[in-house]
């Protein structure tokens, strides 16, 4: 199959091309290098042992993305290419709007003009916003956004929801991530946060680098066995295989599913696990919550391993390890 592949040089879609590259299909990425470096192409392209066609285009220029189409005979698209920071979502939210929809909207129209009706989506827990019990399932209502990059994720899932009611022919798959952490083990590609993180993972993995100083964790009083924040963290490798398997498995229609191990884990159990695997310490204090912050969710990740015959595969332990191998190769 040949596959496109927006924003595939960034951290999930680099994992992804290497996992559609291992099950023999043809790859072709576009990324404008806004959150990426162009080295990653050449580290995908060692890592597999694969030359890889590649487009610097911006989404948002529908001419370029046309050229795309015209040149090479696509048979789907996986859409990863987008804007991810929820803080500066809040404080840029234009932005935010222009590039995570306007690009998205320019994408499914030349799409629809090559007869391309294939799409795999990088949507987000974050769409259910608040729900009564911490598992999310797919069947759960979209809940209240937190911030502008969580309201693009739902309005592009509903994007997808209008164009297939119109259209029945088109296959779209909606893939709802939870916490993606972890790097490939070849410690060649991994996640490269500009700036000062703003996730666990990262700071975590910063910390012990000693490039940052102490991790702060937000609040150690939430309704949790430990009173910190619990979140479903999910290795990239895990996630990119699902990407894969969406492709191959998903139904006819539009389908939603969650990519999550299903397990719950607390800030201080990634902490002590990232410490004891890695044999290092990790200097960290409690401070207050982070506003807007849920105290747990995770995944009911049934419908994935039912219908795409997916599943995590990657522990706790692989994730913290695969982090720090990522790190110690690129101080
Ligand atoms: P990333 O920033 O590493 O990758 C996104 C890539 O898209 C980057 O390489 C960037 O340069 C490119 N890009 C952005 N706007 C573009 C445009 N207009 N034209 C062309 N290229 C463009 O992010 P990621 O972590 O790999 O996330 C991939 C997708 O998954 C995003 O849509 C993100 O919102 C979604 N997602 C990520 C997480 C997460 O925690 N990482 C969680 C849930 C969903
Ligand atoms: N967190 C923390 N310190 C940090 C960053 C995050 O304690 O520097 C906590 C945060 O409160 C949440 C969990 O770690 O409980 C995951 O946060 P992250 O920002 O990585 O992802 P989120 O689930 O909020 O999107």
């Amino acid at each position: 199959m040949k596959v496109l592949v927006t924003g595939g040089l960034g951290f999930i879609g680099s994992h992804t091309v290497v996992e559609l590259l291992e099950e023999n299909n043809d790859v072709i990425i576009v990324d404008n290098l806004y959150n990426s470096k162009i080295e990653v192409l050449g580290k995908l392209e060692t890592i597999s042992g694969n030359s890889i066609k590649f487009y610097q285009y911006d989404l948002l220029d529908k001419e370029k993305l046309d050229e795309i189409f015209a040149e090479n005979e696509i048979d789907s698209v996986i859409h990863f290419a987008g804007y991810k920071a929820v803080g500066e979502s809040v404080r840029e939210p234009l932005m935010y709007y222009t590039n995570n929809l306007i690009s998205t909207l320019n994408l499914l129209e030349v799409m629809k003009k090559y007869n391309v009706k294939k799409i795999v989506f990088s949507s987000s827990a974050t769409v259910y916003g608040e729900q009564e019990s911490p598992k999310y399932v797919e069947t759960m209502k979209r809940g209240e956004t937190a911030s502008p990059y969580g309201t693009t994720k739902a309005m592009i899932e509903k994007m997808l929801e209008d164009l297939y009611a119109s259209d029945n022919s088109w296959n779209i798959t909606i893939l709802r991530y939870f916490n993606p952490v972890g790097a490939h083990k070849s410690g060649l590609i991994g996640e490269e946060p500009n700036g000062i993180p703003n996730n666990l993972m990262p700071y975590v993995m910063k910390v012990a680098a000693g490039k940052l100083e102490q991790l702060s964790i937000f609040g150690n009083d939430y309704p949790t066995p430990d009173g910190t924040g619990v979140r479903d963290y999910i290795h990239v490798v895990d996630l990119a295989k699902g990407h894969v398997k969406a492709l191959q498995n998903s139904p006819d229609g539009l389908n939603v599913y969650n990519l999550g191990s299903g397990k719950g884990v607390s800030v201080l159990e990634l902490v002590t696990t990232f410490e004891r695997v890695n044999e290092l310490k990790v200097n960290y204090k409690i401070v207050d919550r982070r506003p807007g912050d849920l105290p747990e969710y995770y995944a009911d990740p049934t419908k994935a391993l039912k219908e795409l015959d997916w599943k995590t595969e990657k522990t706790l332990e692989d994730i913290c390890k695969d982090t720090w191998n990522y790190q110690k190769n690129n101080i």
